[in-house]
């Protein structure tokens, strides 16, 4: 059976316990692989690793750090089909999915930022006859990234390649429940020619790893994509230690459909937003909104394709779902749907799981699931269920849209569909939203600001954004 490594200063170790955890392949239900359960002691040894490491990179050119990236980008990008499969089988997603999304995404990642560091550029700021400002912009020392499991690799180089690209050291933790594609990528970087020390990845659990990160008193800054309790506790623990924080956590996620929406797009587009990687994705729409003159339309629409989406295992090149990403979490959002019951919903459609026959009769699948009846303000209606499990309801009223929209602890992403144009900039105003699409869904600028408002987290990923995140300014003044 596969042993992954932990990978600490350009070597590949096993963690100092000597202790694994089982790393199960959702689609079977079986364990496959086994990943290191570290401890603080491993965090320490990365940290210094990576102190080490600090002054060789941050001091090298822009060009060759640049180079050595795009070289990384390069490499995975040869090596697509090994990645997504690997992705697939680590997350239970279709393969289809990891092929076209998921590790092109990664490849861009680290393309995007090794070329955006040749292109940024810090502030000057003249003062007529006192003298001028200007601001330099360097990299903080050792960071640290935390990264979840519904998009591995994409959401891990999101944050390791601005990090590496401003020149800072890195100790990363990707998510226990899919560590597989992050401990290719270390395979990949010591090929690319990057220092040793300059990313090490520490394997393990949130509580023990990623904790150690947290208060390790080295780790200047924390880059962190999860849930908005482990966000919270996270920042519990880095605040007083004055650390800089970006947290991109937990969404409940509106869509508004107006009744002079183009209903196919709508329609289509909803599907996607709705159950795209069994519903895992952090901008997925779980609360849909309709507007009541094309509401029994609609959900009749709605429900005949959701009957009709195929839920199969992850190779099944016509599966449009494949197996939720863990037991537990299975679990959960079962539990979340007899709640919705007990809560006086009515099932549309789906609301079980799904035993897929052979080898596969173990794996974690559920039905792509649609509730109706539920008041806005009840707790299927405010709480992150992160699975393949939506809401739907009429409204009558702009201003009843965004009431309900705006209901929630949550405002990280939005959807509005309409063909006013004027109504569209106004509801897009007026939602508590850090991201809002209008007439699609997940359309992505690598240059855009990202991130959410409310719970949804605090600071902003993408573009210059996240190189100005992982990067300390220094005003200087000079007198004329
Ligand atoms: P978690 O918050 O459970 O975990 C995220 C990461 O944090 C994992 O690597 C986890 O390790 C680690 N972790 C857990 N406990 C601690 C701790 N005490 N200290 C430090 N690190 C810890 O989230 P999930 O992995 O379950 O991911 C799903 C969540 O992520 C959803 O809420 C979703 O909305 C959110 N998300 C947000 C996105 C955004 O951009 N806003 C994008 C994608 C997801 P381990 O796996 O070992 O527990």
């Amino acid at each position: 059976m596969k042993k992954i490594q932990n990978y600490i200063n350009g070597e590949f170790v096993a963690p100092i316990s000597n202790k694994y955890i089982d790393n199960i392949d959702p689609s079977r239900g079986k364990v496959y692989s086994l990943i290191p359960d570290s401890d603080k002691e491993d965090v320490d040894a990365a940290v210094a690793a990576a102190a080490a490491a600090f002054p060789v990179w941050s001091n090298m050119s822009k060009d060759k750090r640049s180079d050595i990236m795009l070289r990384v980008s390069q490499l995975i990008e040869e090596r697509l089909d090994i990645f997504a499969a690997a992705e697939s089988l680590d997350n239970g997603k279709p393969l289809s999915l990891a092929t076209a999304v998921d590790i092109p995404r990664a490849v861009s990642n680290f393309k995007f930022f090794a070329t955006a560091i040749l292109h940024y550029a810090s502030e000057s700021h003249y003062m007529e006859s006192e003298g001028i400002n200007y601001t330099t912009r360097k990299p903080i020392g050792v960071v640290g990234c935390i990264s979840p499991w519904n998009l591995p690799l994409y959401l891990f180089t999101w944050k390791i390649a601005p990090a590496l690209a401003a020149g800072n050291c890195v100790i990363a933790k990707p998510s226990e429940v899919t560590p597989m594609t992050a401990f290719m990528l270390s395979e990949i970087c010591a090929e690319a020619g990057m220092p040793a020390g300059v990313l090490n990845l520490v394997h393990g659990l949130g509580h023990k790893v990623g904790d150690a990160i947290t208060r390790h008193p080295e780790i200047k800054a924390i880059s962190f994509t999860g849930g908005t309790q482990t966000g919270a506790m996270i920042a519990a623990i880095a605040a007083p230690m004055f650390k800089k924080l970006s947290l991109e956590l937990g969404g409940k996620n509106p869509n508004i459909i107006f009744a002079d929406c183009d209903f196919e797009d709508a329609l289509s587009t909803t599907m996607r937003s709705s159950f795209a990687n069994q519903g895992q994705i952090c901008l997925c729409g779980s609360r849909i909104y309709i507007e009541r003159s094309i509401y029994e339309k609609f959900k009749a629409s709605f429900v005949e394709k959701t009957k009709n989406s195929l839920v199969s295992f992850p190779s099944d090149p016509k599966a449009k779902l494949g197996a939720i990403v863990s037991k537990s979490h299975m679990e959960k959002v079962l539990s979340y749907i007899e709640l919705a019951k007990q809560e006086g919903g009515t099932i549309l459609t789906g609301g079980e799981q799904v035993k897929l026959a052979g080898e596969y009769s173990e794996g974690y699948y559920l039905r792509p699931t649609i509730i109706e009846g539920l008041a806005y303000n009840c707790r299927t209606n405010q709480e992150e269920i992160f699975g393949p499990v939506v809401t739907i309801a009429p409204f009558d009223t702009e201003e009843e849209a965004l009431m309900m929209a705006n209901s929630t602890q949550y405002g990280l992403a939005a959807t509005v569909w309409t063909s006013n144009l004027k109504k569209a900039h106004r509801i897009a105003d007026n939602l508590e939203s850090g991201i809002v699409w209008i007439n699609s869904w997940l359309v992505r600028d690598l240059r855009t600001p990202f991130g959410g408002v409310k719970s949804s987290g605090v600071g902003r990923e993408g573009g210059f954004e996240a190189l100005r995140f992982f990067t300390e300014a220094k005003n200087i003044f000079v007198k004329s």
